[in-house]
């Protein structure tokens, strides 16, 4: 077995863990990253919702009782942590826009409006305003977008379909990596002599520099050109997973990625060390302390039986909300499942309250009354969330 030793370790690699380790990597702390596979955030929209509906996002948090997590890491933080989120990924080639106290409005795959608060530079358009005029070009044979819809639901509008030779998402993205293909897809759009002023373009503009590819088509066609996303799975998301990752490569933390954490040792009321589940020999991991963000049930960090619900790393005691027959509404779209209250009660310290253990903190939709789908606030209690824990892990270790 290899032994490694940090002064902190993470285990879950979605936006809360890579955010927390990288605030301990930048203050210099030894950091290690356990993933056993790619986080949520690879289906999302890419966009961080801090809280939903429309208006001042910030004050709503401010409004939640004080128990919830947004709460328990207080609004500095949370405005520290979206703005060191905002810093990474654009230094990682993936800026984003925003305001933290408005909520922008921005276009679906399916014409709705989805209420977000940070957009990757490439939706900065995506804002649509009542007697704008807007084009809408889509792919042909794409699933996860649905242009007619979108036409149906905005009145100045039409749609073009181009023929990329490939259907998939993440085959368009490809393909638009090509200098080759970007140029007969700019002679194609300019050919249709398009009098709008805006162009949509589902989000396929390319995996690893959207900007330029967009930059590139708006001053070929003269017109504003942005990115609506579409459907899971989602390039933005992609996007925006790897340029987290990436930031941190960057920082100095070590990536343990497609391993999952197999069994734990304690010693008295502290975390020693955590196994990690290899093909070949496996590792063992040491750390002074260790931050859970494993996430909630799509990415195994909780799981439910008939019974109960159990958090699949520690086994640390899990708050459900009442019996099995309570947590699902008959009706599958009412926002608020009481099961999304599911999680590990933590108090302000980011460590769990019934535990002794003394060495471990927790962040992202592990946290009980997270809420995320009701709130619509998935990366941003992820972001504020995660900084938050690894500021209560660096006093520990300080
Ligand atoms: C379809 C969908 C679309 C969404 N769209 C949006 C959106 O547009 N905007 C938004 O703000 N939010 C969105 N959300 C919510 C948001 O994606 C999540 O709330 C947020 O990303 C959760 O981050 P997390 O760090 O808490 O956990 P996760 O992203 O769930 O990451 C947990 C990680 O822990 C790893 N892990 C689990 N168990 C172990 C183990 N034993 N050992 C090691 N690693 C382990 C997993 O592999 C995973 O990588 C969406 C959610 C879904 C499901």
């Amino acid at each position: 077995m290899s032994v490694h030793e940090y002064d902190a370790v993470v285990i879950g690699g979605g936006v809360s863990g890579i955010m927390a380790s990288l605030h301990l990597s930048c203050k210099g702390y030894k950091t290690a990253l356990i993933s056993k596979g790619d986080p949520v955030c690879c289906l999302s929209t890419g966009c961080i919702d801090v809280f939903t509906g429309e208006g001042n996002p910030l004050e709503k948090i401010s409004r939640l009782p004080k128990e919830h997590p947004y709460s328990l890491a207080g609004r500095e933080t949370v405005i520290e942590a979206l703005s060191f989120f905002r810093e990474t990924v654009s230094r990682s080639g993936l800026p984003y826009v925003g305001d933290y106290e408005r909520n922008r409005r921005i276009i679906t795959p399916i014409g709705t409006v989805k209420n977000t608060c940070l957009v990757p530079l490439t939706m900065a358009g995506a804002e649509h305003a009542e007697g704008e005029y807007l084009h809408v070009v889509s792919f042909k044979g794409i699933k996860d977008f649905y242009p007619s819809y979108i036409t149906s639901r905005i009145r100045s509008s039409a749609f073009s379909v181009f023929d990329a030779g490939v259907s998939t998402t993440l085959g368009i993205a490809a393909k638009f990596e090509e200098p080759a293909f970007l140029d007969t897809f700019i002679s194609w759009l300019q050919g249709l002599e398009i009098p709008h002023d805006k162009i949509a373009i589902p989000a396929v503009l390319g995996t690893g520099n959207p900007v330029s590819i967009m930059e590139k088509i708006s001053s070929a066609v003269g017109r504003t050109v942005f990115e609506i996303p579409t459907l899971p799975p989602s390039i933005p998301g992609l996007r925006l997973f790897r340029a987290l990752k990436k930031a941190l490569q960057e920082q100095g933390g070590h990536i343990y990625w497609g391993k999952g954490v197999t069994s734990v040792e304690c010693q008295g009321e502290e975390i020693e060390a955590v196994t990690l589940a290899t093909t070949g020999r496996s590792s063992r991991v040491q750390g002074k302390a260790f931050i859970l963000a494993t996430g909630s049930f799509v990415s195994g960090g909780l799981y439910a039986t008939r019974e109960t619900v159990r958090e699949t790393v520690f086994n640390l005691p899990v708050s459900v909300p009442g019996e099995r027959k309570d947590w699902f509404n008959a009706d599958f779209f009412t926002a608020g499942h009481a099961i999304e209250k599911a999680g590990v009660e933590i108090d302000a310290s980011f460590t769990p309250t019934a535990t002794r253990l003394k060495n471990l903190f927790v962040c992202g939709s592990i946290i009980a009354g997270s809420e995320v789908m009701k709130n619509q606030c998935g990366h941003g209690l992820a972001v504020a969330t995660g900084v938050a824990a690894a500021k209560m892990c660096e006093k520990r270790l300080s």
